[in-house]
């Protein structure tokens, strides 16, 4: 079956969409299966503008988790767009990487922000998130962006492509991290599927992205899967620099890529999820740990080094938490505080209602009418860890043990 794109066009309007159909043809199951599907919390039926749409909360059959299925309301035509797959993650370099590639090995830089597949159906382009949803604010961004040259490049390689990157920068309603090369906004592209997952060569990719005016994640080099040590260098070259980390690819893809993280990000994140313990804080803290255990092996580090981290590490934890409860103490907002920049009201209202549909709880800080072509919004995005401290200061208890 073709899963790329599926052109189904049985109905005529609106009204007699069938989503039970679309999904069971999509997915390949049968009609009462997907009527049951529909009901679970195994998918999300949500809508953006005329498109309906079914995001998978979950892998099902052979479709990974954030598949989305956009269907035209007025016509009834269909798309499948596969979900991103998962990137396994190294805690040793020395040993993931020589037994894991073929021959050489493609070091791109793992940027930090948030996935972002962009798509092109029924003559417009869509910012598809991780989890599977059409992100109002990130499509009306990306058309303002990069619209015509998504779509050169799209038109070029066949309407079943999918681009993948990463937006990265501090005007964004997800993941925020300052980056020189786009301190606002910016899509770094890392991957495009011709068809379902199927990927062009990176070097393929790369040439392509620059020849349509766009931009690539950078590229660090190229090494022999026995060259671990080359690898780690890039490592700590990102690591004084304080950046993210690598992801690792084979040429042609016939290996799947793998992903490791500089220490400074690891114990970034803590740091930056420990403002909020009852929310990021307490799933952020275990995996780093076990990533910093092994990099104080694999790289050898002293005790000097040892002291440093252990000093960073409890810092960002123990530091930033007692900081946040003081803040609440002080009455001030235990939030993430963000700016996002729209083009129209009718844009900002559908990143509105699309968040809050979500659950994601917010309030609108300030709206400025920055110029004649733009607002910017103050957006506050509220945690579950304020009401944690107001029980435990309460209380005096532990809500865990
Ligand atoms: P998962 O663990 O399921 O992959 P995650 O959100 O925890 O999801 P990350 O730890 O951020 O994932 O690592 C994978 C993500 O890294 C990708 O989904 C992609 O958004 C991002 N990324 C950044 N740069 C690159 C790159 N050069 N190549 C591939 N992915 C990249
Ligand atoms: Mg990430």
């Amino acid at each position: 079956m073709n899963r790329g794109m599926t052109l189904y066009k049985a109905y005529n309007d609106s009204s007699s969409i069938d989503l039970a159909e679309i999904l069971a043809e999509s997915l390949g199951i049968n009609y009462e299966r997907a009527t049951k599907l529909l009901e679970s919390k195994s998918t999300r039926i949500l809508r953006y503008k005329n498109i309906r749409y079914i995001a998978l909360r979950r892998d099902l059959g052979n479709h990974y988790e954030g598949t989305a299925i956009l269907i035209d309301e007025k016509t009834g035509e269909y798309r499948v767009v596969e979900g991103y797959p998962h990137i396994k993650r190294v805690l040793l370099l020395s040993k993931a990487v020589p037994q894991h590639f073929v021959d050489w090995v493609i070091v791109e830089e793992k940027m930090d922000g948030h996935n972002v597949r962009v798509i092109k159906f029924k003559d417009e382009i869509y910012a598809v998130t991780r989890g599977g949803y059409i992100c109002p604010y990130t499509t009306a961004r990306m058309r303002h962006e990069h619209g015509k040259s998504i779509e050169n490049l799209i038109d070029a390689i066949g309407e079943e492509t999918v681009v993948a990157g990463e937006v990265v920068g501090l005007e964004n309603p997800y993941t925020r991290y300052y980056y020189p090369e786009a301190p606002e906004w910016g899509f770094f592209i890392f991957d495009i599927f011709r068809k379902g997952l199927d990927p062009l060569s990176v070097e393929n990719r790369r040439r392509l992205v620059e020849e349509y005016g766009l931009r690539n994640v950078p590229l660090l080099g190229k090494y022999h899967k026995d060259d671990w040590q080359g690898i780690l260098e890039v490592v700590s070259n990102l690591e004084e620099v304080g950046r993210e980390g690598i992801v690792m690819k084979d040429p042609y893809y016939r290996v799947d890529p793998l992903k490791y993280t500089t220490s400074y990000i690891n114990t970034k994140d803590i740091q930056e999820g420990m403002k909020y313990p009852f929310d990021e804080g307490h799933t952020f803290i275990y995996p780093r740990v076990l990533r910093q255990m092994f990099k104080a092996i694999e790289d050898d580090w002293d005790e000097e080094r040892l002291a440093k981290e252990a000093q960073r590490l409890g810092e960002a934890i123990l530091v930033t938490a007692v900081e946040s409860v003081k803040r609440f103490l002080r009455g001030m907002p235990i939030a993430e505080e963000f700016i996002l920049t729209f083009y129209n009201m009718r844009d900002f209202e559908d990143f509105v209602s699309h968040i809050t549909l979500l659950g994601v709880p917010i309030t609108i800080v300030s709206i400025d009418q920055a110029s004649e072509n733009y607002i910017k919004v103050k957006i506050l995005k509220h945690k579950k860890t304020p009401e944690y401290y107001k029980r435990i200061l309460r209380t005096g208890l532990s809500p865990l043990d």
